[in-house]
Order: C-alpha cells, then structure tokens, then sequence
C-alpha cells in the first residue's frame, strides 16, 4: 500500500485530562517522511508488546495533530482497565518509544471544504475533527465553519483554550456540551443530538441549503448511529454526511 510506514517515534509529551484520559504528543524520527490526510489514524504498538499467542498487539487512534506539525503526531487515548493496549501505554513516559504504522483510513477531510461545514464530536471523537480544523486554520482557511463537540465532563474539555481560540479568530461557531456539567461550566447541556436542534435556525441562516451542507462526525457508535439518524430525518444527504466511530 502507498505511504504506510512503521515508525518508532519517542513520547515527547503526555497532557493528562483524567485517569483515564491523554493527550500523547510523539516525535517521529527525523526525515521519516510521514504523510497522511487529516481524519487519518494510526495503528499504535509498543515495543516488545504481543499477546499470548506471540502476536503483536497493535490498536486504532485517529491522529489528532495536522499535517502541518511537522514531525509530531498527537494522539487521544482512553485508557480502558482491562485493556490489551491502552493501560500499557499509560504505564509509559516522556522519553519512551510508541511503534506507529500508517496512515489508514477513508476518513478524510474532503477539499475543497465548503463554507458552512459543520464537525460533530463526542469524547474522543474530536481526535480527527481537530486534526482537520487545525490543518484548514493553519492553511488560512476563513469561511464559517461549525464544532459541536460535546464530552462527558467539564474537565475532559479537550485542548480547550485551543479551541476557544479558534471561535475567537477563526470563525468557529461552537457549541460545547456535557451532560455532566457542574457550576463552573458555562457552555450548554446535553449531546450533541440535543444541542444542534436548538442551534439549526442560527446554521441555516448562513445561507447554505441543507442538501449541500456537510457534516463530518466521529465518536462512539452510539453518538453516530444518533447523529446520522437525527440528520436524514432533518433532510440533510446521506451522501454529505462523512462519520468514523469507535
Ligand atoms: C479507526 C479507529 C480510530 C480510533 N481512534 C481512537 C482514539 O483516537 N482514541 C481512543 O481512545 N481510541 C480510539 N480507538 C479505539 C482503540 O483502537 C481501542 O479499541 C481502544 O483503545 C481499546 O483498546 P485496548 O486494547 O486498550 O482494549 P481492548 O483489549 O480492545 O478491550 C478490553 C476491554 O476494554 C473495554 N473497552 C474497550 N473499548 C471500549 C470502548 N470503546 N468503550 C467501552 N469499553 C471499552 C471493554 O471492557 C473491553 O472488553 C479507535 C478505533 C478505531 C477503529
């Protein structure tokens, strides 16, 4: 297959979010030559890492930083307790070495990327949508876009004053939800299927009929079978709805 690569990159950084929660930054070797298209993932494994049948063990993560970083790659990862994979990576440090092979995936920011294109996220799920927002603002990207991102906690608000930056400058119209917030959170209520009704007037008032409108929409099965559902029933085409889940 054309471009895939299998790396040993070293964790530059680790932001934790929670327990459970990480942003990993990795640096890749020098000159790898590394390309992929935002909404791409790679498959993570960790040096000397196999199952008891002596098979590696490798796991999906949509890549979180854009193109344009050159020679990082940012990763969202949730750590599940029983895990084969992910508590492990937990275990490692600054300075460790992450194998990565990729990049895989149809789930690609589409160019050229229409004004009015609106991303949804839920948790973990804005991993490639903020790769794709990055890529476009690094670009000088300057049309209307929509977020509507919604996590479970206030404090699992990822890359926050990133992303408050960009409705800020950059002509993000966002909407921010959780349906556990506390009394310092001041964004709204709710997943992202109870949060877009409410704002759909103010979305069609920029002009763009809802049969061009296209949505790009990542998180867990859950989240996007209901998003999807929400979307057709409101007249929006499959064909411009482009989701990826987990
Ligand atoms: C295209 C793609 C992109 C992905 N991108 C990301 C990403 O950006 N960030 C990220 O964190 N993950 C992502 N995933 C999921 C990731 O690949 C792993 O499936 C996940 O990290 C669990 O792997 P594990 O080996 O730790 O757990 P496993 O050994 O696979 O599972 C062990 C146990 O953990 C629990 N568990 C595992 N997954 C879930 C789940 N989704 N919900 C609830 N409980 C679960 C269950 O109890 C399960 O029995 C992506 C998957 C795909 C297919």
């Amino acid at each position: 297959m054309p471009n895939i690569k299998e790396l040993t990159t070293k964790i530059e950084n680790i932001i934790t979010y929670s327990e459970n929660l990480r942003v990993l930054r990795l640096r890749l070797p020098e000159g790898s030559g590394f390309s992929f298209v935002p909404g791409q993932f790679v498959m993570v494994s960790l040096p000397g890492l196999a199952d008891a049948n002596g098979r590696k063990i490798a796991k999906a993560y949509s890549i979180a930083s854009s193109p344009s970083q050159s020679g990082i790659l940012e990763l969202c990862i949730v750590s599940y307790p029983a895990g084969a994979l992910s508590p492990k990576v937990f275990q490692k440090n600054i300075g460790d070495e992450v194998v990565v092979t990729g990049p895989y995936g149809v789930f690609q920011l589409k160019q050229p990327v229409h004004p009015g294109t609106v991303f949804m996220a839920g948790g973990t799920g804005l991993a490639p949508l903020i790769s794709m927002l990055r890529s476009l603002y690094a670009e000088g990207y300057k049309e209307k876009l929509w977020l509507f991102y919604s996590a479970s906690e206030p404090k699992l608000f990822l890359f926050r004053e990133e992303i408050l930056g960009y409705a800020k400058h950059n002509n993000l119209q966002l909407v921010v939800s959780t349906s556990n917030g506390n009394s310092e959170w001041v964004w709204e209520k709710g997943r992202v299927t109870e949060t877009f009704p409410k704002h759909l007037q103010q979305l069609q008032q920029d002009g763009v009929p809802n049969e061009e409108r296209q949505f790009y929409i990542c998180g867990p099965p859950l989240m996007v079978t209901d998003t999807v559902k929400m979307l057709l029933e409101l007249g929006f085409k499959k064909e411009n709805i482009h989701k990826e889940q987990w």
